[in-house]
């Protein structure tokens, strides 16, 4: 497997804000990575409320032969609530997708609490029968939190053969995601290691503070992403690093680099740590935009562009970015809507405090004490 893999969360849509895929434009991205040699695709049933299956099946599934790629799905709560709704549902993704069989079949964003549903949901022993049946090639999950619970999921179920983690410069020492540690029991493990979000969900890319963007410019290298990427794939173990691509400029960065893939230099490393600490002064909120919260929002807030917003303001040493939090709040919920519900928390795999953080942003923008 080459080193590079396509998350599918975050394909290019017709409208910013929801819409449909842009089919016509996604399929040359496809194109584009296959061509480069790269082929695995990764997805869920949860992806844009089902649409990034079904773009991918357009884009990819009809278009290549079944074995000239590899496709991960994932099995997800809240779609099953019990064992007899699992099969069912994988049933809907092998249709949505167009094929008979996934490659890696994960246990979606694993945590302590969510583990002890998929275990009363019987949810490893249908995904075993899966696999005997040749509809699932791979079992593996998604994590997301703290090491030790990895360690139990893995010694109660040998079955895993893969674990995705989230891991980049950012997060590797941070004390609450404790990438570094969740890294570290793959490998007690053995476990061969998919990465999600090596660039914090464009936080370490694009969105990258000057004074950051400036340290790896001077190393007259490639994009700030091409750093964060380089990474997370330089550790042993890791067997694949997914970059959710949103355009094609994204796609041809992407694939330049990767194509060679060398590791990090002694001068890059030192060059990250320096980033790393301008991230730490800069106190920014390390929001993914992966959007899980906002899944079950009862007041409809746009919680990662408001994130965003406050994020800009601060880089932007309290710049008055009003136009933009008005423009994600004319037809959403303002931050001072929220009714600390504490769904999105629940859901967040970064354990943001996002009732905490939008009473925050509800002084700066709504202006309420
Ligand atoms: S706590 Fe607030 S932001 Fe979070 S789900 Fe509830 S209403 Fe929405
Ligand atoms: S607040 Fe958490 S769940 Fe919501 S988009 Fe950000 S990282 Fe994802």
């Amino acid at each position: 497997m080459k080193k590079l893999g396509f998350g599918c969360l975050r394909l290019p849509l017709t409208d910013e804000l929801g819409g449909a895929v842009n089919q016509a434009l996604f399929n040359r991205m496809v194109d584009r990575f296959m061509e480069a040699g790269f082929n695995y695709f990764d997805t869920a049933h949860s992806y844009l409320n089902g649409k990034s299956e079904t773009a991918i099946r357009e884009g990819l599934v009809k278009r290549y032969p079944r074995e000239s790629f590899l496709l991960t799905d994932k099995l997800t709560t809240p779609l099953f609530k019990t064992e007899a709704d699992i099969r069912p549902l994988f049933q809907e993704q092998l249709e949505a997708c167009g094929v008979e069989y996934f490659d890696y079949y994960l246990m979606h964003g694993l945590s302590e609490r969510l583990y002890e549903r998929f275990v009363n949901c019987n949810a490893f022993d249908v995904v075993l029968g899966l696999k005997a049946e040749g509809k699932v090639r791979h079992i593996g999950i998604s994590f997301h939190d703290k090491p030790a619970v990895l360690e139990r999921i893995l010694r109660e179920h040998p079955e895993i053969e893969v674990v995705q983690i989230q891991l980049n410069y950012a997060d590797y020492d941070d004390p609450i995601i404790e990438s570094g540690a969740v890294y570290e029991v793959c490998r007690k493990f053995g476990k061969p290691i998919l990465v999600m979000e090596p660039v914090r969900g464009g936080g370490l890319a694009h969105h990258l503070p000057d004074e950051a963007k400036k340290i790896l410019e001077d190393l007259h290298g490639g994009s700030p992403a091409s750093y964060a990427l380089r990474y997370a794939a330089s550790f042993e173990g890791v067997v694949t690093v997914l970059s959710g691509m949103s355009n094609m400029e994204q796609v041809e960065d992407n694939v330049s680099f990767m194509s060679d893939f060398q590791p990090l230099t002694e001068r890059e490393l030192e060059a990250i740590d320096q980033v790393r600490d301008v991230l730490k002064r800069q106190d920014l909120i390390p929001c993914t935009g992966c959007r899980y919260c906002m899944e079950g929002c009862p007041q409809n807030i746009l919680i990662p562009r408001l994130f965003a917003c406050m994020n800009e303001r601060k880089k932007l040493k309290d710049w008055n970015n009003y136009g933009t939090y008005l423009h994600y709040t004319t037809k959403y919920g303002k931050a001072s809507d929220c009714i600390g519900c504490s769904q999105c928390e629940q859901a967040c795999p970064q354990r943001l405090p996002v009732r905490k953080l939008l009473k925050e942003i509800a002084v700066v923008y709504d202006h309420c004490e």
